[in-house]
């Protein structure tokens, strides 16, 4: 089974995927069967099971929840009191997850043995790669990883982010060096400024050496590239010299890099310098990191905004996008890493936990389930058992092909029957193991009176609209939007901040142009938003273009208030009115959709 992989051995991962998808139905059960035996006891699943560990009771009485409805119980344990009251095993510390409760980030229990299992999908990732790429053993990744200060509970549990967990595991710190560029000081090094500072300078030092480039979400990589846009001046005046600019005071970094940086490199200086002075950085990885054989990146859902952008950087590097996984459980891999970035699709591992899938009708009314259900997620199972003639949660063996489903997952970590809040898209099986496109996040929505425009919608009507700038040499490198409904009748507003291709200076914008964005952005948007536009319920969508820079100010802002670089993902839609501030400080000019009829 996974659990015996120790090393990254080709042969034998294979094996270990193909016994886990052959086997998948089996595994579930017994996954099922292993959290119940373990857990039934717990008070949680005691209100609903009365100590039984009997699989047919769990699913008819163990309700579907969201994250508001176990808070009570994470707040208990995170106040003090035994872990138990969950799960069995004793919690190690808790994983502190990207999505937010209530303006506060959401804390998932974690146990020793669990963490173990998760940084497997890492293990099972490795084979797969190395069947499609040459010579990857011959070199190393050039990693753009961060870390993120812990904090803890008044009952002393860690609060971590999940990255930062497996970055500062002895695991990793171990295997670190010989697998990336970057010393693992500079990974560990709490100033991110100073870590991509000098995960960068390592990763050019070494360039002939890397054979892959990666980062956990593909923001990540798009930041370090502008990064180096603003520092490739001074990485090259430090490969120059020998000398290390005096900002980086890190003793870590200093020490590291050091080893690294030991005499002046003026011929390096000089190609990095003529690579980066080219007034277009078109293919620009390709060139710095010859030997890349591929990008490592989630480029996926909400990150399939940086697809073009890291395309034109790339120069022809494939992006490959690994995994898909949460801070509540790992789901899948990708088993076909040359797939067409917008066509990824990630098989699910039956070993991670306990997985179910709600249908979600995507044609159907989905948008009325969404309001439905909001709320009432302790009764949704036999709400929509009721309301949809026996449509409730389908388990691995009972999924079909093309069918739309959020997926609910029961961990060994103390989670049970738990929304994730991702809707997927059923696209083929890897032998009894299903796989999976993630769509969207359920409740990333822009909604303005009977409108509820929803993640997926915005990004092909963005990618449409995107299409219409390409020819003439503008890329989008990032969006975002809102609702403004201070006035009325309220508008959507996007955020774009853009990148000329061919220079680093960005021309006038031509005013006809943008306006016809804005409306190919309401002709791709759906009928409800159309209809409410022809009656003036919603006004004209507003584009308001940004100054380079704004959306690295957004991340700042919201890295300020907790989150993690590692986990960072551009918020498609924002809530916050801070948020909108930021954004609105960068805004170079607006734009206005001259569309008035839609329908006719
Ligand atoms: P976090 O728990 O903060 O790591 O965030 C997990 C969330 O990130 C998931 O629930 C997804 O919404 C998103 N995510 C993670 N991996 C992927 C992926 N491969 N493709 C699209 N979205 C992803």
């Amino acid at each position: 089974m996974a659990d015996q992989i120790e090393t990254n051995d080709y042969e034998n991962g294979w094996k270990v995927l193909e016994e886990l998808t052959e086997n998948g139905h089996r595994i579930q059960e017994q996954v099922l069967e292993e959290i119940l035996m373990r857990n039934a006891g717990t008070e949680y699943l005691s209100r609903f099971l009365h100590g039984q560990t009997d699989k047919q009771l769990f699913k008819n009485n163990v309700p579907i929840v969201t994250y508001e409805d176990i808070k009570p119980y994470i707040d208990r344990i995170a106040n003090g009191e035994t872990s138990n009251i969950l799960l069995a095993d004793p919690i190690s510390e808790f994983i502190q997850s990207s999505g937010t409760s209530g303006g506060q980030p959401k804390l998932i229990p974690m146990t020793a043995e669990n963490f173990e299992k998760k940084t497997l999908e890492l293990t099972l990732v490795d084979p797969i790669v190395k069947r499609y790429f040459d010579g990857l053993e011959k070199g190393k990744t050039m990693s753009l990883f961060f870390v993120k200060k812990g904090s803890e509970t008044p009952s002393g549990l860690t609060v971590r982010t999940l990255s930062s967990c497996y970055f500062m595991s002895d695991s990793f710190k171990k295997s670190a060096p010989k697998i990336c560029t970057s010393p693992i000081e500079t990974i560990l090094c709490l100033d991110h400024k100073q870590s991509m500072y000098c995960q960068l300078l390592t990763g050019l030092l070494r360039r002939d050496h890397v054979v892959s480039i990666s980062s956990i979400f593909g923001s990540v990589l798009a930041r370090s590239i502008k990064f180096l846009e603003d520092h490739w001046n001074e990485l090259c005046s430090n490969i120059r010299t020998g000398c290390l600019s005096d900002w980086i005071t890190d003793l870590g970094c200093r020490n590291a890099v050091s080893l690294i940086l030991t005499r002046p490199n003026p011929e390096l200086a000089d190609t990095i310098e003529h690579i980066c002075g080219n007034e277009s950085w078109e293919g620009i990885i390709k060139k710095l990191w010859p030997e890349a054989k591929y990008i490592n990146s989630v480029i996926t859902g909400t990150m399939s905004q940086y697809i073009s952008l890291l395309d034109f950087y790339g120069g022809g590097v494939p992006l490959v996008s690994p995994s898909y996984g949460s801070s509540e459980s790992t789901f899948g891999i990708n088993l076909t890493p040359l797939s067409n970035p917008y066509d990824v699709s990630y098989t699910f591992l039956p070993n991670m936990a306990y997985f179910e899938f709600l249908p979600v009708d995507k044609d159907r009314g989905e948008k009325a389930q969404e309001s439905d259900f909001d709320g009432v997620s302790s009764q949704w199972s036999s709400e929509i058992t009721n309301a949809n003639g026996n449509v409730g949660p389908v388990d691995f063996a009972n999924v079909k092909l093309g069918q739309y489903y959020e997926v609910v997952v029961t961990t060994f970590t103390g989670l049970y029957r738990y929304r994730v809040g991702d809707v997927l898209k059923l696209t083929g099986f890897h032998n009894n193991s299903p796989q999976f496109q993630f769509v969207e996040r359920r409740n990333t929505v822009l909604s303005i009176d009977m409108d509820k425009t929803s993640e997926a919608d915005l990004l092909k009507a963005i990618g449409n609209a995107k299409r219409h700038l390409e020819p003439l040499g503008f890329m989008l490198m990032t969006f975002s939007s809102y609702a403004e409904t201070s006035s009325i009748p309220g508008r959507y507003v996007l955020f774009w901040e853009l990148k000329f291709k061919e220079s680093t200076r960005c021309p006038k914008l031509d005013a006809k142009i943008m306006e016809q964005c804005c409306s190919i952005v309401e002709e791709s948007l759906d009928f409800t938003y159309k209809s409410l536009r022809e009656a003036n319920k919603i006004a004209a969508l507003e584009l308001r273009v940004v100054k380079h820079g704004t959306f690295d100010a957004l991340m700042d802002f919201y890295v300020s208030k907790g989150a993690s670089i590692n986990q960072y993902k551009t918020p498609c839609c924002i809530k916050s009115e801070e948020a909108v501030k930021v954004l609105n400080s960068g805004v170079v000019e607006k734009f206005f959709s001259s569309k008035t009829f839609f329908l006719s």
